[in-house]
């Protein structure tokens, strides 16, 4: 039975007001664990893109509260901020579980995790800084980071409050305004933080909220004149029109998180029953919703049957089942479409002639559940290999050597993240050269922190978020050169 969560904020969020949409449109949120609608939501489309853009360019006119804010102020508010999802974190807890699907112990670590994010802009935010510059000719030269204006924000539904703070952390720290559109999937605790913004003390237009749906509201986002930057998170596919209607309109900077397809390395001295554990947390996660999921397992030849039988004993004891009860593991997949695709992929893996070991079907019969799967025995050329299923399949190969696995590591279009498990210092740092990924982590596997930048090679997106580099993403860089005439 779903918790009865009461729901507060359900309208448009423009100017620090609760509206509804022009058009009046409405679209319905769905409990992903029962397939029942939750609740009626406000649904944006380009003219309400257009209102929200207005109140976020008056926010972020010259002489405007928010541009004469002390930078070390808007460390306070967004410190303000991070207290005020503390204070709510159960509810807001709840929320994300009945929206998503996840267990409401994976929302409440999220919101731990947003809440250190915040915490860490707080701290950013009077930090950013240019240099002085030492130029020839005796010109006195310095640069400055000043925003980029006024930003979109795109995020995904597999960690909506998550998503959402490593997007406002940032974009707040640096002094931007933000026009944020939730996935139509999961709008519902975007809403609840915009309320909290307010609380905090963010002036009007500084944080616009608008949810629904991609064609329309995201593609007034990414076309709009008057939007200086956009920020996505989400799929390959719809990274590549986001760029292309930034180039189309405005050329306003991108920054796109696009999945992956990442490896991790088990190496033959390997603890197994450790490296297991690793592996399979990095897979099965949030239901495989993750975009840095570890979905490639390959496992040296010496340990590898021990390893897949173990793989499958694990996965097997992973427990399902209602958000809300304590102890569920694993939820439902976020919706019927996302759950079919990866049964449609489970069953490519079988076709195509992988091991499945344990899994492979749908688990009960109502609300998207997917069994935890293992295959084993999995080949290079096969679909489930190339993919990302975004599931909780763990997908297994066998390899010889170091230098073999590099290559098939890396013969991806992906490169988000990798892991390896070794007790070999010089194996673990000639993985770390080699792989084309932007993370590598050694003997863990997820180990996401606000202080270190996150992002991908190739096309797993373009720029970083989270650490300083993420400044970059949010700032144009202005450099002031005076004469000095010297006094003789
Ligand atoms: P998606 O890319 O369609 O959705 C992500 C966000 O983009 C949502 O807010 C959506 O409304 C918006 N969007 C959709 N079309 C748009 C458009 N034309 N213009 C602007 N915005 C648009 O992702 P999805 O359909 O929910 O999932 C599909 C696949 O994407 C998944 O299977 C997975 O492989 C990948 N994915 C990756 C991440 C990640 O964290 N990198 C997150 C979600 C999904
Ligand atoms: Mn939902």
């Amino acid at each position: 039975m779903p918790k009865d969560v009461k729901i507060k904020y359900t309208q448009l969020f423009i100017n620090n007001e609760f509206v509804d949409s022009i058009n009046g449109k409405k679209f319905a949120s769905i409990n992903p664990a029962t397939e029942e609608k939750i609740i009626d939501v406000s649904e944006a489309d380009k003219a309400d893109v257009d209102l929200a853009v207005r109140a976020a360019r008056n926010a972020f006119k010259r002489n405007s509260e928010w541009r004469q804010m002390d930078a070390s102020k808007r460390g306070v508010l967004l410190q303000k901020l991070a207290s005020l999802l503390e204070r709510d974190s159960e509810y807001l807890a709840d929320l994300e579980s009945l929206d998503n699907g996840k267990p409401v112990a994976d929302s409440a670590f999220d919101i731990l995790c947003a809440v250190d994010t915040f915490k860490y802009y707080a701290g950013m935010a009077d930090k950013i800084s240019g240099k002085h510059v030492p130029s020839d000719y005796g010109f006195f030269t310095i640069t400055r980071l000043e925003p980029v204006g006024v930003v979109g924000q795109i995020i995904p539904w597999n960690y909506p409050i998550l998503m959402l703070a490593w997007k406002w952390g940032p974009a707040l720290a640096a002094g931007c305004t933000i026009v944020l559109k939730p996935s139509e999937l999961t709008p519902l605790t975007a809403l609840y933080v915009a309320q909290l913004s307010k609380e905090a003390g963010f002036p009007p237009g500084v944080i616009n909220v608008v949810p629904g749906y991609g064609p329309t509201a995201g593609t007034a986002i990414a076309l709009h004149p008057d939007i200086n930057k956009v920020a996505f998170t989400g799929s390959v596919e719809v990274g590549r029109l986001i760029m292309e209607n930034a180039s189309k309109s405005n050329l306003k900077r991108i920054s796109l998180e696009l999945g992956g397809k990442s490896p991790l390395i088990i190496c033959n001295d390997a603890d197994v029953d450790e490296a297991v554990e690793i592996a399979h947390n990095a897979i099965f996660a949030n239901h495989g919703q993750n975009c840095c999921a570890g979905s490639r397992t390959f496992v040296q030849s010496k340990i590898y049957n021990e390893f897949i039988q173990k793989a499958a004993a694990k996965a097997k004891e992973r427990k399902l089942g209602d958000p809300f009860v304590e102890g569920t593991q694993q939820g439902p997949q976020v919706n019927d479409k996302m759950f079919n695709k990866v049964l449609r992929l489970i069953n490519s893996g079988k076709s195509e002639g992988a091991k499945c070991l344990t899994g492979g079907e749908r688990w009960g019969s109502k609300g998207y559940f997917v069994q935890p799967t293992v295959f084993a025995d999995v080949q290079d050329s096969m679909t489930i290999a190339k993919e990302e299923i975004f599931g909780p399949v763990q997908s297994i190969f066998k390899f010889e050597t170091l230098e073999e696995v590099i290559e098939r590591a890396n013969n991806t279009q992906y490169g988000l993240a990798s892991g390896i498990v070794t007790k070999d210092i010089n194996t673990a740092f000639t993985f770390a050269k080699a792989i084309e990924a932007g993370s590598v982590w050694i003997n863990c596997y997820d180990a996401v922190i606000p202080q270190a930048p996150f992002g991908g090679f190739k096309q797993s997106g373009i720029g970083r978020e989270l650490g300083e580099d993420s400044i970059k993403e949010y700032t144009e860089m202005k450099t002031i050169t005076m004469k000095i005439s010297d006094v003789k």
